[in-house]
């Protein structure tokens, strides 16, 4: 999407790994969370990432993913955009269903001699559990498991799916329907955006 809009691809993931390692003050601070496992409090994620958008690559406008997470950074990430004289323009809302987001967050599973990766639903291996390439046994990993997908998505609906609520309101959601094939979602994607 980034490459056909021409706009930057803005990944906090990618923004919290640049900072730790450009050793700059807020990169440091923000390093020291993490190496303590914890999470970086919300005002030091926001300058970060109001550093990173200031940058000459995102004069066109930027595409965030994976920022903001909770109302209370989308609150304090507006008011820092309007002191920019900036706002964020569109939010895009790939809605699944509880139960496909379940099938697919628990349907992986790897083969414990050669690593291959499996999903039940969309890639499923031709003999259950076993390897095509090798015939090793798959197994899955407790990340992968039904209980550590159900717990995700209890943080997420608690955390993060009132943001729905707050984008609607201000008028800025665009919905698209993710239970569909990948490239029919990116399409659609970039079409409802290119539309709006
Ligand atoms: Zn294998």
């Amino acid at each position: 999407m980034a490459k056909e809009t021409g706009l930057a691809h803005v990944a906090s993931g990618d923004i919290f790994r640049e900072a730790a390692a450009s050793g700059s003050e807020l990169g440091l601070l923000a390093k020291s969370y993490m190496d303590r496992g914890e999470l970086v409090p919300d005002d030091v994620t926001i300058r970060m990432v109001l550093e990173r958008i200031s940058r000459p690559d995102c004069a066109k406008g930027v595409i965030l993913d994976g920022f903001p997470r909770t109302v209370e950074q989308a609150v304090a990430l507006d008011a820092a955009l309007a002191e920019m004289g900036k706002a964020i323009g569109k939010v895009l809302y790939i809605k699944v269903s509880t139960e496909e987001l379940l099938r697919r967050l628990s349907g992986r599973w790897i083969c414990r001699q050669c690593q291959t990766p499996y999903h039940m639903v969309s890639a499923p291996p031709q003999v259950v559990g076993k390897c095509d390439r090798c015939g090793g046994e798959l197994y899955q990993r407790a990340d992968d498991t039904i209980e550590t997908a159900r717990n995700r998505l209890g943080v997420y609906f608690r955390q993060t799916a009132p943001l729905i609520g707050y984008y609607e309101r201000a008028g800025k959601l665009l919905e698209v329907n993710g239970e569909q094939d990948v490239e029919v979602v990116g399409r659609e994607m970039l079409a409802t955006l290119v539309r709006s």
